[in-house]
Protein backbone atom coordinates (compact mmCIF):
# COMPACT_ATOMS: atom_id res chain seq x y z
CA UNK A 1 0.00 0.00 0.00
CA UNK A 2 1.37 3.06 -1.19
CA UNK A 3 1.41 6.03 1.98
CA UNK A 4 -0.70 8.54 0.55
CA UNK A 5 -0.61 11.98 1.92
CA UNK A 6 -4.33 13.60 1.46
CA UNK A 7 -4.77 17.80 1.74
CA UNK A 8 -8.35 18.69 1.04
CA UNK A 9 -9.69 21.70 -0.70
CA UNK A 10 -11.01 24.26 2.30
CA UNK A 11 -12.83 26.08 -0.70
CA UNK A 12 -15.14 22.52 -2.54
CA UNK A 13 -16.64 24.20 -5.45
CA UNK A 14 -20.44 23.46 -6.41
CA UNK A 15 -21.41 20.72 -8.09
CA UNK A 16 -22.75 20.98 -11.67
CA UNK A 17 -26.29 21.34 -12.68
CA UNK A 18 -27.98 20.45 -15.89
CA UNK A 19 -25.66 18.90 -18.92
CA UNK A 20 -22.39 17.89 -18.26
CA UNK A 21 -20.74 17.72 -21.84
CA UNK A 22 -17.62 16.34 -21.71
CA UNK A 23 -13.98 17.13 -20.04
CA UNK A 24 -15.17 20.48 -19.34
CA UNK A 25 -15.89 20.35 -15.33
CA UNK A 26 -12.74 18.83 -13.02
CA UNK A 27 -14.00 18.01 -9.28
CA UNK A 28 -12.44 19.43 -6.50
CA UNK A 29 -9.10 17.27 -6.07
CA UNK A 30 -6.27 15.38 -7.63
CA UNK A 31 -3.58 12.73 -7.58
CA UNK A 32 0.48 13.91 -7.79
CA UNK A 33 3.39 11.97 -7.63
CA UNK A 34 6.94 12.54 -8.88
CA UNK A 35 9.37 10.52 -10.24
CA UNK A 36 13.54 10.91 -10.27
CA UNK A 37 16.21 9.13 -11.71
CA UNK A 38 18.02 7.11 -8.56
CA UNK A 39 14.54 7.63 -6.43
CA UNK A 40 11.72 5.99 -8.32
CA UNK A 41 8.48 6.90 -7.67
CA UNK A 42 8.14 9.35 -5.14
CA UNK A 43 5.50 11.51 -2.98
CA UNK A 44 2.12 10.07 -3.58
CA UNK A 45 -0.54 12.81 -2.94
CA UNK A 46 -3.79 13.78 -3.36
CA UNK A 47 -3.97 17.89 -2.93
CA UNK A 48 -6.89 20.60 -4.79
CA UNK A 49 -7.48 20.54 -8.24
CA UNK A 50 -5.28 23.47 -9.21
CA UNK A 51 -2.93 24.94 -11.73
CA UNK A 52 0.70 23.72 -11.97
CA UNK A 53 3.85 25.25 -12.37
CA UNK A 54 6.39 24.13 -14.68
CA UNK A 55 9.58 25.77 -16.33
CA UNK A 56 8.74 26.68 -20.03
CA UNK A 57 11.77 24.11 -21.27
CA UNK A 58 10.27 21.33 -19.55
CA UNK A 59 10.97 18.27 -22.37
CA UNK A 60 7.10 17.25 -22.44
CA UNK A 61 5.97 20.95 -24.17
CA UNK A 62 8.90 20.63 -27.03
CA UNK A 63 9.20 16.98 -27.79
CA UNK A 64 6.06 15.87 -26.30
CA UNK A 65 7.33 13.21 -24.06
CA UNK A 66 3.81 12.29 -22.36
CA UNK A 67 1.34 9.49 -21.96
CA UNK A 68 -2.13 9.54 -20.80
CA UNK A 69 -4.92 6.75 -20.51
CA UNK A 70 -8.86 7.01 -20.25
CA UNK A 71 -11.51 5.11 -17.64
CA UNK A 72 -14.33 5.89 -15.84
CA UNK A 73 -15.58 5.61 -12.35
CA UNK A 74 -19.34 4.33 -11.71
CA UNK A 75 -21.91 4.76 -9.67
CA UNK A 76 -23.86 1.31 -8.08
CA UNK A 77 -27.24 1.31 -7.57
CA UNK A 78 -26.50 1.15 -3.62
CA UNK A 79 -24.26 3.83 -3.85
CA UNK A 80 -20.89 1.99 -4.83
CA UNK A 81 -18.00 3.11 -6.57
CA UNK A 82 -17.04 0.86 -9.29
CA UNK A 83 -14.07 1.21 -11.93
CA UNK A 84 -13.89 -1.35 -15.09
CA UNK A 85 -10.88 -3.22 -15.72
CA UNK A 86 -8.63 -0.84 -14.09
CA UNK A 87 -5.53 -3.10 -14.58
CA UNK A 88 -5.87 -2.96 -18.30
CA UNK A 89 -5.30 0.55 -18.12
CA UNK A 90 -2.18 0.11 -16.26
CA UNK A 91 -1.27 -2.33 -18.40
CA UNK A 92 -1.59 -0.34 -21.14
CA UNK A 93 0.16 2.83 -19.43
CA UNK A 94 3.19 1.14 -19.24
CA UNK A 95 3.23 -0.16 -23.15
CA UNK A 96 3.21 3.51 -23.93
CA UNK A 97 5.44 3.94 -21.49
CA UNK A 98 8.34 1.50 -23.00
CA UNK A 99 8.11 3.03 -26.37
CA UNK A 100 8.10 6.96 -24.79
CA UNK A 101 10.96 5.99 -22.72
CA UNK A 102 9.23 7.12 -19.90
CA UNK A 103 10.07 4.80 -16.39
CA UNK A 104 7.48 2.04 -15.98
CA UNK A 105 4.84 2.92 -13.25
CA UNK A 106 3.86 -0.45 -11.48
CA UNK A 107 0.80 -1.14 -12.02
CA UNK A 108 -0.66 -1.31 -8.85
CA UNK A 109 0.37 2.26 -7.81
CA UNK A 110 -1.06 3.75 -11.06
CA UNK A 111 -4.60 1.89 -9.86
CA UNK A 112 -3.78 3.02 -6.17
CA UNK A 113 -3.48 6.76 -7.49
CA UNK A 114 -6.79 7.12 -9.16
CA UNK A 115 -8.92 4.72 -6.27
CA UNK A 116 -7.22 7.58 -3.97
CA UNK A 117 -8.86 10.32 -5.59
CA UNK A 118 -12.00 9.10 -6.86
CA UNK A 119 -12.49 7.89 -3.14
CA UNK A 120 -11.78 11.85 -1.99
CA UNK A 121 -14.22 13.14 -4.36
CA UNK A 122 -16.58 10.22 -5.02
CA UNK A 123 -19.70 12.29 -4.49
CA UNK A 124 -19.06 13.70 -8.16
CA UNK A 125 -19.80 10.64 -9.72
CA UNK A 126 -22.94 11.90 -11.45
CA UNK A 127 -26.06 9.03 -11.42
CA UNK A 128 -27.87 10.20 -14.57
CA UNK A 129 -28.29 7.23 -17.18
CA UNK A 130 -25.02 7.56 -19.53
CA UNK A 131 -23.24 9.73 -17.27
CA UNK A 132 -19.77 9.00 -15.39
CA UNK A 133 -16.81 10.45 -14.11
CA UNK A 134 -14.58 10.29 -16.31
CA UNK A 135 -10.77 9.69 -14.97
CA UNK A 136 -7.59 10.85 -16.76
CA UNK A 137 -4.12 9.63 -15.74
CA UNK A 138 -1.66 10.97 -17.19
CA UNK A 139 2.49 11.18 -16.79
CA UNK A 140 4.39 14.08 -18.42
CA UNK A 141 8.17 14.53 -18.29
CA UNK A 142 9.34 17.62 -16.67
CA UNK A 143 13.05 18.30 -16.96
CA UNK A 144 14.20 21.72 -18.22
CA UNK A 145 16.17 20.62 -21.00
CA UNK A 146 15.82 21.22 -24.64
CA UNK A 147 18.57 18.47 -25.12
CA UNK A 148 16.37 15.33 -27.24
CA UNK A 149 16.94 13.18 -25.05
CA UNK A 150 14.37 11.35 -22.04
CA UNK A 151 13.96 12.97 -19.05
CA UNK A 152 15.02 12.01 -15.96
CA UNK A 153 12.18 13.60 -13.67
CA UNK A 154 8.30 12.71 -14.08
CA UNK A 155 5.55 13.70 -12.89
CA UNK A 156 2.47 11.01 -12.79
CA UNK A 157 -1.02 12.95 -12.50
CA UNK A 158 -4.61 11.89 -12.29
CA UNK A 159 -7.77 14.61 -12.76
CA UNK A 160 -11.24 13.74 -12.91
CA UNK A 161 -13.74 15.15 -14.61
CA UNK A 162 -17.69 14.36 -14.38
CA UNK A 163 -19.33 13.50 -18.16
CA UNK A 164 -22.51 13.34 -19.77
CA UNK A 165 -22.83 11.03 -22.83
CA UNK A 166 -20.03 11.74 -24.91
CA UNK A 167 -21.96 12.31 -28.26
CA UNK A 168 -24.23 15.48 -27.54
CA UNK A 169 -26.60 12.94 -29.89
CA UNK A 170 -26.69 10.09 -27.51
CA UNK A 171 -26.43 6.10 -28.83
CA UNK A 172 -27.97 8.22 -31.89
CA UNK A 173 -25.94 7.02 -35.13
CA UNK A 174 -23.15 8.98 -35.97
CA UNK A 175 -21.15 9.72 -39.29
CA UNK A 176 -17.85 9.25 -39.80
CA UNK A 177 -15.22 10.52 -42.55
CA UNK A 178 -13.01 7.99 -44.07
CA UNK A 179 -9.64 9.72 -44.65
CA UNK A 180 -7.74 8.97 -47.68
CA UNK A 181 -5.01 11.54 -47.94
CA UNK A 182 -3.47 12.00 -44.05
CA UNK A 183 -2.75 9.40 -41.99
CA UNK A 184 -2.13 8.81 -38.22
CA UNK A 185 0.47 6.26 -37.75
CA UNK A 186 2.32 4.03 -39.24
CA UNK A 187 4.22 0.29 -37.93
CA UNK A 188 6.93 0.62 -35.68
CA UNK A 189 5.84 4.58 -34.94
CA UNK A 190 3.76 5.26 -31.99
CA UNK A 191 0.30 4.65 -33.20
CA UNK A 192 -0.53 2.07 -30.08
CA UNK A 193 0.57 4.05 -27.46
CA UNK A 194 -1.75 6.47 -25.87
CA UNK A 195 0.01 10.32 -26.67
CA UNK A 196 -0.57 13.48 -27.25
CA UNK A 197 2.08 12.91 -30.79
CA UNK A 198 -1.14 10.62 -32.09
CA UNK A 199 -4.09 13.27 -31.48
CA UNK A 200 -1.72 16.19 -32.55
CA UNK A 201 -1.39 14.23 -36.01
CA UNK A 202 -5.36 13.90 -36.19
CA UNK A 203 -5.99 17.36 -36.24
CA UNK A 204 -6.02 18.28 -39.46
CA UNK A 205 -8.54 15.53 -40.50
CA UNK A 206 -10.71 15.74 -37.63
CA UNK A 207 -11.17 19.71 -38.82
CA UNK A 208 -11.62 18.59 -42.50
CA UNK A 209 -14.66 15.70 -41.43
CA UNK A 210 -16.21 18.46 -39.35
CA UNK A 211 -16.51 21.22 -42.15
CA UNK A 212 -17.39 17.82 -44.50
CA UNK A 213 -20.10 17.64 -41.98
CA UNK A 214 -18.82 14.40 -40.35
CA UNK A 215 -18.07 13.96 -36.45
CA UNK A 216 -15.27 11.82 -36.67
CA UNK A 217 -12.35 10.47 -38.96
CA UNK A 218 -11.59 7.05 -39.97
CA UNK A 219 -8.23 5.73 -40.70
CA UNK A 220 -6.80 4.14 -43.10
CA UNK A 221 -3.29 2.58 -43.36
CA UNK A 222 -0.38 5.15 -43.61
CA UNK A 223 1.66 3.03 -46.27
CA UNK A 224 -1.50 2.22 -48.78
CA UNK A 225 -4.44 4.29 -47.59
CA UNK A 226 -6.58 0.99 -48.09
CA UNK A 227 -7.05 -0.84 -44.85
CA UNK A 228 -8.69 0.27 -42.18
CA UNK A 229 -7.22 1.39 -38.77
CA UNK A 230 -9.29 3.16 -36.55
CA UNK A 231 -11.78 6.30 -35.45
CA UNK A 232 -9.98 9.04 -33.73
CA UNK A 233 -10.68 7.82 -30.05
CA UNK A 234 -12.00 4.17 -30.83
CA UNK A 235 -11.83 1.23 -32.33
CA UNK A 236 -14.12 -0.09 -35.05
CA UNK A 237 -16.19 -2.74 -35.68
CA UNK A 238 -18.21 -4.48 -39.18
CA UNK A 239 -20.84 -6.89 -38.78
CA UNK A 240 -20.54 -8.33 -42.34
CA UNK A 241 -23.09 -11.14 -43.59
CA UNK A 242 -23.53 -12.32 -39.81
CA UNK A 243 -19.90 -12.12 -38.37
CA UNK A 244 -18.53 -9.29 -36.77
CA UNK A 245 -14.62 -8.07 -38.14
CA UNK A 246 -12.67 -5.46 -36.64
CA UNK A 247 -8.84 -4.89 -37.85
CA UNK A 248 -6.31 -6.79 -35.57
CA UNK A 249 -3.93 -5.53 -33.54
CA UNK A 250 -1.47 -4.37 -35.81
CA UNK A 251 1.63 -1.67 -33.90
CA UNK A 252 -0.39 1.21 -35.16
CA UNK A 253 -3.79 1.15 -34.12
CA UNK A 254 -4.45 1.56 -29.98
CA UNK A 255 -5.76 -1.88 -28.33
CA UNK A 256 -8.62 -0.36 -26.81
CA UNK A 257 -9.80 -1.97 -23.16
CA UNK A 258 -13.58 -1.84 -24.74
CA UNK A 259 -12.67 -3.39 -27.98
CA UNK A 260 -11.03 -6.50 -25.69
CA UNK A 261 -14.74 -6.38 -23.82
CA UNK A 262 -16.48 -6.52 -26.80
CA UNK A 263 -14.37 -9.46 -28.43
CA UNK A 264 -14.64 -11.53 -25.37
CA UNK A 265 -18.65 -10.98 -24.99
CA UNK A 266 -19.45 -11.80 -28.64
CA UNK A 267 -17.34 -14.95 -28.09
CA UNK A 268 -19.35 -15.63 -25.24
CA UNK A 269 -22.14 -14.82 -26.65
CA UNK A 270 -21.44 -17.69 -29.84
CA UNK A 271 -21.26 -14.34 -32.34
CA UNK A 272 -18.62 -15.49 -34.85
CA UNK A 273 -15.96 -12.58 -34.85
CA UNK A 274 -12.54 -12.20 -36.14
CA UNK A 275 -9.55 -9.85 -35.72
CA UNK A 276 -8.03 -9.27 -39.08
CA UNK A 277 -7.14 -6.85 -42.35
CA UNK A 278 -10.29 -5.36 -43.90
CA UNK A 279 -10.08 -3.06 -46.74
CA UNK A 280 -12.28 -0.08 -47.52
CA UNK A 281 -12.90 -1.81 -51.07
CA UNK A 282 -14.11 -4.85 -48.90
CA UNK A 283 -16.59 -3.01 -46.92
CA UNK A 284 -17.89 -0.74 -50.27
CA UNK A 285 -18.43 -4.42 -51.84
CA UNK A 286 -20.43 -5.36 -48.63
CA UNK A 287 -22.63 -2.31 -48.91
CA UNK A 288 -23.42 -2.24 -52.27
CA UNK A 289 -24.55 -6.38 -51.57
CA UNK A 290 -26.49 -5.10 -48.95
CA UNK A 291 -24.03 -7.07 -46.38
CA UNK A 292 -23.15 -4.23 -44.35
CA UNK A 293 -25.01 -4.56 -41.27
CA UNK A 294 -23.77 -3.12 -38.36
CA UNK A 295 -20.85 -0.41 -37.67
CA UNK A 296 -19.76 0.78 -34.46
CA UNK A 297 -16.61 2.15 -32.38
CA UNK A 298 -15.49 1.17 -29.10
CA UNK A 299 -13.81 3.16 -26.46
CA UNK A 300 -14.58 4.44 -22.91
CA UNK A 301 -16.13 7.24 -23.29
CA UNK A 302 -18.81 6.37 -25.79
CA UNK A 303 -18.75 3.03 -25.09
CA UNK A 304 -20.48 1.71 -28.02
CA UNK A 305 -21.13 4.00 -30.89
CA UNK A 306 -22.64 3.02 -33.60
CA UNK A 307 -22.39 4.67 -37.14
CA UNK A 308 -25.04 6.10 -39.40
CA UNK A 309 -22.87 6.75 -42.27
CA UNK A 310 -19.36 6.19 -43.86
CA UNK A 311 -17.68 8.63 -46.37
CA UNK A 312 -15.39 7.71 -48.81
CA UNK A 313 -13.75 9.96 -51.52
CA UNK A 314 -16.96 10.42 -53.23
CA UNK A 315 -19.31 7.52 -52.28
CA UNK A 316 -21.37 7.50 -48.83
CA UNK A 317 -22.45 4.38 -47.69
CA UNK A 318 -25.63 4.36 -45.28
CA UNK A 319 -25.22 1.53 -43.04
CA UNK A 320 -28.70 -0.42 -42.51
CA UNK A 321 -31.51 1.29 -41.97
CA UNK A 322 -29.74 3.93 -40.25
CA UNK A 323 -31.03 3.13 -37.18
CA UNK A 324 -29.05 1.64 -33.79
CA UNK A 325 -28.40 -2.33 -34.66
CA UNK A 326 -29.40 -4.87 -32.50
CA UNK A 327 -25.76 -6.18 -31.51
CA UNK A 328 -24.31 -2.59 -31.05
CA UNK A 329 -27.50 -1.77 -28.70
CA UNK A 330 -27.04 -5.35 -26.37
CA UNK A 331 -22.88 -4.71 -26.40
CA UNK A 332 -23.55 -1.40 -25.19
CA UNK A 333 -26.67 -2.42 -22.44
CA UNK A 334 -24.36 -5.19 -21.00
CA UNK A 335 -21.18 -3.36 -20.82
CA UNK A 336 -22.89 -0.56 -19.60
CA UNK A 337 -24.81 -2.72 -16.97
CA UNK A 338 -21.58 -4.46 -15.71
CA UNK A 339 -19.97 -1.30 -15.48
CA UNK A 340 -22.59 0.26 -12.99
CA UNK A 341 -23.50 -3.16 -10.95
CA UNK A 342 -26.98 -3.56 -12.87
CA UNK A 343 -25.83 -6.84 -14.49
CA UNK A 344 -23.80 -9.92 -12.93
CA UNK A 345 -19.99 -9.78 -13.46
CA UNK A 346 -19.11 -13.05 -14.95
CA UNK A 347 -15.37 -11.97 -16.32
CA UNK A 348 -14.91 -10.11 -13.27
CA UNK A 349 -14.10 -6.68 -14.74
CA UNK A 350 -15.74 -4.24 -12.43
CA UNK A 351 -13.72 -2.86 -9.47
CA UNK A 352 -14.95 -1.65 -6.31
CA UNK A 353 -13.00 1.66 -4.74
C1 LIG B 1 -8.26 5.43 -26.03
C2 LIG B 1 -8.33 5.10 -27.46
C3 LIG B 1 -9.17 4.09 -27.96
C4 LIG B 1 -10.15 3.34 -27.10
O1 LIG B 1 -9.56 2.63 -26.04
P1 LIG B 1 -10.44 2.23 -24.78
O2 LIG B 1 -9.46 1.56 -23.87
O3 LIG B 1 -11.50 1.30 -25.25
O4 LIG B 1 -10.98 3.49 -24.21
C5 LIG B 1 -9.11 3.79 -29.31
N1 LIG B 1 -8.31 4.49 -30.15
C6 LIG B 1 -7.51 5.48 -29.71
C7 LIG B 1 -6.65 6.19 -30.68
C8 LIG B 1 -7.49 5.83 -28.36
O5 LIG B 1 -6.70 6.82 -27.94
Amino acid sequence: MLDIKVTKTTTPKEKPQGPLGFGKIFTDHMFMMNYTEGMGWHDPRVVPFQDISLSPACVVFHYGQEMFEGMKAYRGENGETYLFRPFKNAARANQSNKRLCIPELPEDIFVEGVKAVVEVDKDWIPTEPGTSLYIRPFIIATDAFLGVAPSKTYLYMVILSPSGAYYSEGLAPVGIWIEDDYVRAVKGGIGFTKTGGNYVASLAAQVKAHDGGFSQVLWLDGVERRYIEEVGAMNIFFKIDGKVVTPMLNGSILPGVTRDSVLTLLKSWGIPCEERRISVDELLEAQKNGKLEEVFGTGTAAVISPVGKLRYKDEIMTIGDGGIGPVSQKLYDTITGIQTGKLADPFDWRVEV
